[in-house]
């Protein structure tokens, strides 16, 4: 069995289909030097409770078990988890409807504890937030992926190759024949978890893919020492139903230091981390794709809006001070970003569940954006119940 990826998905897909089917052998292949090196390694690191999610998607059945698994997993290996429990805030009445929706949701899947709180009891449990009612969601809590990524990897009854890059994929009646930059590997099936590079690597098994990824960064700044204790665990807005993002959010990440962010302006490449050069040819194949057009045309206005706060920093203050009314532009000191693999369809929608294709030996993992960090156990072991149909 062939993973491509050593990202969270792909470490947790290898680990499911070692325990289901015992005596398979498992190679993991990804091009970078270390484990989880990109979404894995760059996001919030936020344990999300399901609270979002559609009820009967994939994202709400394995978020939320994918949740309780994480946290399980996390506490049984040692690894650093905090289930802080998280606010989301309506700063005004008018997104009061939009937040009882949540409530509906989160409750329709099934959450543990959610409830609507109002202005004095948000203060009970955050002292400086503002708002006039809020979820408040005892489920949520913060982990570390990359960390979990690692074990996993240390856990996993099987071989992992770093630094080898998958360039071809061949599919014959007796398996399939993976070329890489350093040889070739033969394996009965394969998994494919290229988080950014998901729709390439579906390209090189010959599938088309119903759509493309689009790379999102996600900006944080970090709260300085002194306005760190304005913020005692996670705080978010209510968010833009019309996008998959969560609102520029607080979070108080495992390590005590609280991050603001992220936001989502279209990436330069889709690594371009900070201090990593522009990939203009990336770029160019972005705006050459007619479904990123379609969606350029519906939302310019808050995509210039989301570049414009991008740049300043008095802006994204701004946007946090919403939140929490004591935050100032001098709070804010440079934090990291990530870049999200976002699937975006020829008609300009943004997949919003997790998408897998299966074919007669391969599963490519082709939507799995945020929270598939959290619920990515729970994506391991479905995906280890679709492999039974090809094994
Ligand atoms: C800014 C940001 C914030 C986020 N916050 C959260 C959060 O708080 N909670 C949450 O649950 N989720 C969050 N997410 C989402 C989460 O990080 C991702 O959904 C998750 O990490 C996806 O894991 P993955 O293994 O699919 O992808 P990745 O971690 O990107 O792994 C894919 C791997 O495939 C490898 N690869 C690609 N192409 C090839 C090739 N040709 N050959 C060999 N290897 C290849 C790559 O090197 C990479 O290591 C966030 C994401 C971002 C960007």
């Amino acid at each position: 069995m062939a993973v491509v990826g050593a990202g969270i998905v792909g470490l947790a897909s290898a680990t499911a289909i070692a325990e289901r089917f015992p005596g398979a052998s498992v190679v993991v292949i990804d091009k970078e030097p270390t484990i989880g090196f990109h979404q894995t390694g760059h996001n919030s690191g936020v344990l999300h409770s399901g609270l979002y999610y559609k009820p009967g998607s994939l994202k709400a059945d394995l978020c939320v078990r994918g949740q309780r698994a994480m946290a399980e997993f996390c506490i049984s290996e040692g690894l650093p988890f905090k289930r802080s429990g998280k606010l989301v805030v309506a700063t005004d009445e008018s997104q009061i409807p939009a937040m009882e929706e949540l409530l509906a949701r989160g409750t329709a899947n099934g959450l543990q504890g959610l409830r609507r709180i109002d202005a004095g009891e948000i203060k009970e449990f955050e002292p400086h937030c503002g708002g006039v009612a809020a979820l408040h969601v005892p489920e949520a809590g913060v982990a570390d992926y990359q960390a979990v990524a690692v074990r996993l990897a240390e856990k996993l009854a099987g071989e992992i190759r770093l630094g080898e890059s998958v360039q071809k994929i061949r599919s014959g009646s007796d398996g399939i024949t993976i070329d890489t930059s350093h040889g070739s590997v033969s394996a009965r099936a394969m998994i494919a978890c290229a988080g950014l590079h998901a729709d390439r690597v579906a390209a090189m098994s010959g599938l088309e893919t119903p759509g493309r990824v689009v790379p999102f960064r996600g900006e944080y700044y970090r709260l300085t020492d002194e306005a760190s204790s304005l913020i005692n665990g996670l705080i978010y807005p209510v968010p833009d139903p019309r996008f998959p993002w969560l609102g520029v959010h607080f979070t108080r990440r495992v390590d005590g230091t609280v991050e603001v962010g992220p936001n989502a302006v279209l990436a330069m490449g889709r690594e371009h981390y900070r201090g990593v050069r522009p990939q203009f040819g990336e770029v160019a194949r972005t705006f050459g794709y007619g479904g990123f057009l379609k969606l350029a045309a519906k939302y310019w206005k808050t995509g210039t809006m989301e570049v414009w706060r991008s740049a300043r920093r008095s802006t994204y203050a701004k946007t946090a001070t919403k939140l929490v009314p004591e935050i100032r532009g001098e709070h804010l000191e440079p934090g990291g970003a990530g870049v999200r693999a976002q699937i975006v369809m020829p008609d300009g929608s943004l997949q919003d569940d997790f998408s897998m294709i299966k074919t007669d030996n391969a599963i490519h993992v082709l939507n799995a954006p945020s929270p598939a960090a959290t619920s990515s156990l729970a994506i391991g072991d479905h995906i280890a119940t679709l492999m039974t149909d090809i094994l």
